[in-house]
């Protein structure tokens, strides 16, 4: 449906890992949809968030971590930001305001040099830095690409400046494409697997975050639960030992701390139970990136 002045749109959401793209996103909607954590590379997916005004809809997506492709997964990872940035109004180049351009920035300036898009600096982490510090920062990136608007924020404290009223300006007359209430476009089985992955970053060390994922097996809603198996799955037999803790106990506690996000999220009860599977390198699997959506269903 057509309103008179009413404005649409898609934003993407780049930058490096770790600059607070997930934050970011969830600051923006308020509420918990793309999952963040202090380890680089948590988000994999393309995760839309959707923000509805009564004047305006924008609809946020926000991209893999772009670096050097290594696995097969991360070579998918790149393919999908490019294919982004062409799809959408307005880009948000994310950086952070206390880290000095380097490679990894160059590595998508380089890209985004590619497109017609519009793009926006976007600094981050304001709040970890001194003011006197951030115009010779928007002078250096200033001379590696001509940036449609310059916008300081920090995501953690929920400030940013007028980021959302900047953007509009930028969007064409539009269509309300999703209903007001709608967060995001990702079913909830998906976001489900995001939390429990979430859990596994947050309780595992070394590379066993990055060799883990996450497949909801099954989804029932009943009407006083919902129930939800999932598969954790690994790289290797000695990971699935580590995941599973002593008795059990590791284990155990990424599915409490999963199971209360879930409930929060979906508002409903909910029995979680989780499996560990080990699968010697998923990570060059097509079936397996299928699944848990990395290589995108035409
Ligand atoms: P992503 O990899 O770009 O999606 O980054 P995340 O959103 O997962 O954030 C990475 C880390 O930076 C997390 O520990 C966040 O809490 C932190 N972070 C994000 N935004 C801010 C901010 O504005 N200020 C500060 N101090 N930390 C932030
Ligand atoms: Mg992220």
């Amino acid at each position: 449906m057509q309103e008179k002045g009413f404005r649409s749109g898609f934003i993407a959401i780049v930058g490096r890992p770790n600059v607070g793209k997930s934050t970011l996103l969830n600051c923006l909607l308020g509420e918990k949809v793309s999952i963040t954590s202090s380890k680089p590379q948590t988000t994999r997916n393309r995760i839309r968030g959707i923000v509805s005004r009564p004047d305006a809809q924008l609809i946020f997506i926000d991209t893999p971590g772009i670096h050097k492709p290594v696995h097969r997964m991360n070579e998918l990872m790149v393919e999908t930001a490019l294919r982004t940035y062409n799809e959408v109004d307005v880009i948000l180049f994310l950086v952070e305001a206390n880290e000095r351009p380097g490679p990894g920035d160059r590595f998508i300036i380089e890209t985004l040099a590619q497109v017609a898009t519009p793009v926006f600096l976007v600094i981050n982490k304001v709040d970890l830095v001194e003011k006197e510090r951030l115009l010779p920062l928007i002078q250096e990136f200033s001379t590696l690409h001509s940036f449609e608007e310059i916008i300081p924020v920090s995501a953690l404290k929920n400030d940013l400046g007028g980021l959302v009223d900047t953007i509009l300006k930028r969007l064409p007359e539009g269509p309300r494409y999703f209903p007001d209430d709608q967060l995001t476009d990702q079913p909830e089985r998906f976001i489900a697997a995001e939390i429990v992955r979430e859990k596994v970053f947050e309780l595992t060390k070394d590379e066993i975050p990055y060799s883990s994922a996450v497949v909801i097996e099954s989804m029932k809603e009943e009407p006083e639960i919902t129930r939800i198996h999932a598969a954790i799955f690994v790289d290797r037999e000695s990971q699935k030992g580590i995941v599973i803790g002593k008795n059990g106990a590791l284990l155990k506690e990424i599915g409490t701390r999963a199971r209360l996000d879930i409930e929060k999220l979906l508002g409903v009860k909910v029995f979680l139970q989780l499996w560990v599977k080990v699968k010697k390198g998923w990570r060059e699997d097509d079936r397996m990136l299928k699944n848990i959506g990395i290589i995108e269903e035409e």
